[in-house]
């Protein structure tokens, strides 16, 4: 029998907590019998004297068995059950055509995904772009899409590492979020819960992203991969670039038409692609479904030119209640913003350097994203045609189309695209988007 004071009290003087101690603390997070201090008191004692590797184990496991862990074996699935997740970006439309490309490739995809979190956009509200598209299907459904399609994006459930709901709000107000043994623990309980064979990390590295330096991401991707192991699932992180939106708009209803651009084989813009592939390459090959890169690259392209994954992304639509014709008409189904406006440059030179967050906060300014969790969202609005670093500027060039609900929010959002990139007269270096794999 413990005591939580006494958790608590050899976690700020410096101790190793054992499992069962973990087990015991986390176990009283969401039925209540740990206090709402006693857990801000920890969240602080664990950001002061940290966790070792063995404790980070223990934490995710006990906070992912707080709930629901899906179970896939019953099912017999003909492959693995493979996912990626990401730590946020502007313009990361990664998820909606990587899960259907690894369907297309014999995995398995059960993506349960978040909404939108500060300035980052979320695969969540993307969907629910989509009229019709359920993204809180019963679980049998849920089951059943994954089974029948290879691929389901849906949204958390409050059955799914509920510990981590309760921890994270407390976390939130407390701060002691930017702590990377407990943003591992955080991360890591909610994928494990949807019992994975496999799990690809994209940590994001740049003035959009949620780590606030490459060396922080470098060490979250480091504890996820050492975690993620640790707990039994196959794990890897690649650090991807994210100075800059990750394609040509962010928003929702604008991401999803990249989306559909993309599968279609109308657009394929060159850093998404990248990253996208690199991501997918990855999840191939740990998973088992590819033995080497060159394979796996192969093959996903030709599930790319074949329609294969178009075709997967369609039925997962379709399994989940969307319009059966939204490939060929996104037009009829997806919103448009009644104002539709340049965002014209100031100055002239290169586009040298973006302040990506500032980007985020337009598009959630725009009402494109929250700024209290119980807010709409507005998914028609958000930003199209960004340049991209690297690009030639002349005076009153479009910057970005602003797409905005009305011509007051269409202003504002006008002057912080200004505001965000930075105009220079040298050509700025271009920075590799793939920085660097980790892997166990
Ligand atoms: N995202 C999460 O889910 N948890 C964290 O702690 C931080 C980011």
């Amino acid at each position: 029998m413990f005591l939580p004071q006494e958790i608590v009290r050899k976690k700020r003087d410096g101790g190793v907590l054992s499992a069962e101690e973990i087990q015991f603390f986390v176990r009283g997070i969401p039925d209540g019998s740990v206090t709402e201090g006693q857990i801000a008191a920890f969240a602080m004692a664990v950001y002061f004297n940290d966790m070792t590797m063995d404790e980070r184990v223990a934490f995710t496991l006990a906070m992912r068995d707080s709930g629901q862990v899906m179970e896939w074996k019953s099912l017999d699935l003909p492959g693995p059950v493979v996912d990626k997740h990401s730590t946020g970006g502007v313009g990361d439309v990664v998820s909606l055509m990587l899960g259907p490309m690894i369907a297309a490739c014999g995995g398995f995809v059960p993506m349960i995904s978040g909404r939108g979190l500060g300035h980052t956009g979320g695969t969540l509200d993307k969907f629910d772009s989509i009229p019709g598209y359920s993204t809180v299907p019963e679980p049998e459904k849920f089951r059943q899409v994954v089974r029948d399609v290879g691929v389901a994006i849906i949204g958390q459930t409050a059955q799914l590492a509920p510990a981590d709901k309760r921890f994270y709000s407390i976390r939130d107000t407390t701060a002691t979020v930017e702590s990377v043994a407990m943003i591992t623990g955080s991360i890591l309980s909610k994928k494990l819960s949807a019992g994975l064979d496999a799990l690809v990390m994209d940590v994001k590295v740049g003035s959009g992203a949620f780590m606030p330096t490459p060396a922080k991401s470098l060490e979250l991707a480091e504890s996820i991969v050492s975690v993620g192991n640790g707990a039994g699932t196959r794990t890897s992180a690649i650090l991807t670039g994210m100075n800059e939106s990750l394609c040509h708009a962010a928003g929702n209803a604008v991401e999803v038409r990249v989306a559909i651009d993309y599968l279609s084989g109308k657009s394929r813009p060159a850093r998404l692609h990248e990253v996208t592939m690199a991501l997918c390459a990855e999840m191939l090959v740990i998973s088992g479904l590819a033995s080497s890169e060159q394979e796996a690259r192969a093959r996903l392209q030709a599930a790319l030119d074949s329609g294969g994954a178009a075709e997967r992304f369609a039925r997962m639509v379709t399994a989940l209640g969307g319009p059966a014709d939204l490939m060929d008409k996104p037009d009829a189904y997806l919103e448009t913003a009644p104002v539709i406006v340049p965002a014209p440059a100031l100055q002239a030179g290169y586009a040298s350097a973006v302040d990506t967050r500032e980007l985020g906060l337009a598009v959630v300014a725009l009402g494109g994203g929250r700024v209290r969790p119980q807010d709409a969202i507005d998914f028609a609005v958000g930003l199209t045609g960004l340049v991209e670093l690297g690009d030639a500027i002349v005076v009153g060039q479009p910057l970005a189309m602003v797409h905005a609900r009305t011509r007051e929010a269409a202003e504002q959002a006008i002057r912080q695209v200004q505001a965000a990139y930075r105009i220079a007269l040298d050509k700025p270096a271009v920075e590799p988007m793939i920085h660097r794999t980790v892997r166990p």
